[in-house]
């Protein structure tokens, strides 16, 4: 593993959300604690095994939303560790390297013009994705930001 250490735009989702999904499990109607798998009957009581449906909650996942929507699941990367980040897989424009980079000093304070510029690259270039965000997680909950990503990858 190796850290990485990135000053660019990202996203943040500060809820994720969690969905019912419908799940099928083979079940006998008396004894429905019992699981059957291939199994016809009940082994019990020789009852026909049936599909009962029931849910379960899974937290939604941002690769999920993409797919469903279409979109390459790869374009913007969700972070291990950092829960709710997801990180663009190009480089925005005037990117400071900070790891490859020495000696170097950037008053950021004067970089207000280029902070603006990349915030404006990223809601453009990934804006099919920010809006599947949205529909999925409600826009209060999506977040463009800009700013220090420090990461093992
Ligand atoms: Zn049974």
């Amino acid at each position: 593993m190796e850290i990485s250490i990135r000053l660019t735009p990202y996203l943040k989702i500060n809820k994720i959300k969690s969905i019912d999904v419908p799940k099928i499990k083979r079940v006998c109607p008396t004894h429905s604690n019992f699981i059957a798998k291939g199994e016809k009957f009940c082994p019990h009581c020789g009852a026909e095994i049936v599909n009962q449906e029931y849910t379960v909650k899974e937290e939604l996942h941002p690769y999920k939303v993409f797919q469903a929507a279409g979109l390459q699941e790869d374009n913007l990367f969700t972070v291990e560790y950092l829960e709710g980040v997801l990180k663009p897989n190009h480089l925005p424009p005037y990117y400071i390297n900070i790891e490859e980079q020495e000696n170097m000093a950037h008053n950021l304070l004067k970089k207000s013009d280029l902070i603006q510029s990349q915030i404006l690259w990223f809601k453009e270039k990934y804006k099919d994705y920010i809006i599947a965000l949205y529909d999925a997680y409600d826009a209060e909950n999506v977040e463009v930001c800009w700013g220090l990503l420090h990461y093992w990858r």
